[in-house]
């Protein structure tokens, strides 16, 4: 445990202590005064989901480690949660247990089979009240297949449609790239949460997605907007990660979320364990991290 409570730099660590002593007044880990986000009040009844899709067309930012983690910590506050691997490496469904080489019907199946039923497709995982909407390598021909047809952008958003109103939470986990298949997941989305990893070049190319995002918002989603930015993979002992962190504050303000993901070798131990580490290792701070966005999202609106 680093003790640095001037700058508060030390409150990824500290969040392992718990969430409710995580107080407002504090400064949090980008160097603003840290709210308190409330315990969520248990929900009465579910949905119409929010969609969230995680996007960044840079690759190894977290993108579906924060989809595993960020679902399962929703679903541990009582949401119901379906995770979307939209993403043809299959991370996400491998991240969740399953070998999607095995699998007859995936995502793709659905977008390309008009008779395959997306109730067929969603399987339970491990993880209660979180399910899993999987894909496999097949995914990454939709991107050419789907050029020709009609409404190619709103594909994703039609097969979703018969399940929206089973969960709270939808978070689809993009590919890392911005061609068809993040346009389609932008299409059906209500917000966009933007992972970023906190080394040198982070904000390279965030300018050209949030071009995309105002694209798509323009032309086929009036009302898609950012929910924020996540740094991840936070190193609160270095002076590059701090400054990293300041000069996206600096860039985004207020879209910045307070929460700050640490870097920790727990989440790629999570994943070969093909856990989220809300169980794989329930009290350790990085599973605190994501119950503290699963708050953060709700306190903000951006979640039920
Ligand atoms: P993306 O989906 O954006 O490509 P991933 O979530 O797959 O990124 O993360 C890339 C790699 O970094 C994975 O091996 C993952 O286990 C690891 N990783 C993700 N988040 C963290 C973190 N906070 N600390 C350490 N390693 C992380
Ligand atoms: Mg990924």
């Amino acid at each position: 445990m680093i003790n640095q409570t001037q700058d508060g730099l030390s409150v990824v660590l500290d969040l392992a202590e718990g969430l409710d002593g995580l107080t407002a007044g504090g400064i949090g880990a980008t160097g603003r005064p840290m709210p308190n986000f409330p315990q969520p009040p248990a929900l009465t009844s579910h949905g119409p989901a929010r969609i969230i899709a995680m996007c960044n067309q840079k690759g190894g930012v977290g993108k579906t480690t924060s989809t595993i983690n960020l679902g399962a910590a929703l679903a541990e506050y009582g949401r119901r949660v379906l995770l979307v691997d939209f993403d043809p490496q299959g991370a996400l469904s491998v991240g969740l247990g399953i070998n999607p080489h095995e699998l007859d019907k995936t995502v793709y199946s659905l977008l390309m089979d008009r008779s395959t039923n997306v109730r067929q497709v969603i399987r339970p995982t491990n993880v209660k009240d979180v399910e899993l909407l999987p894909a496999n390598i097949d995914l990454s021909a939709a991107e050419v297949q789907l050029v020709g047809e009609v409404a190619r952008e709103q594909v994703l958003s039609r097969v979703l449609r018969p399940v929206l109103d089973d969960y709270d939470v939808v978070l689809i986990d993009c590919q890392p790239s911005l061609g068809l298949l993040t346009v389609n997941a932008l299409t059906v989305a209500h917000g966009v949460v933007i992972p970023l990893e906190c080394e040198f070049f982070a904000l390279r190319g965030v300018a050209l997605l949030v071009e995309t995002i105002e694209k798509v918002k323009d032309r086929l989603n009036p009302g898609l907007e950012i929910d924020g930015i996540l740094a991840t993979m936070f190193d609160p002992r270095t002076l590059h990660s701090r400054e990293v962190v300041a000069r996206v504050v600096e860039a985004f303000g207020d879209q910045v979320f307070h929460t700050v993901i640490g870097r920790t070798v727990k989440f790629p131990d999570a994943s070969v364990a093909a856990e989220p580490i809300t169980t794989y290792a329930a009290s350790h701070a990085g599973a605190y991290a994501y119950r503290l966005l699963a708050r953060e999202l709700i306190a903000r609106g951006d979640a039920a």
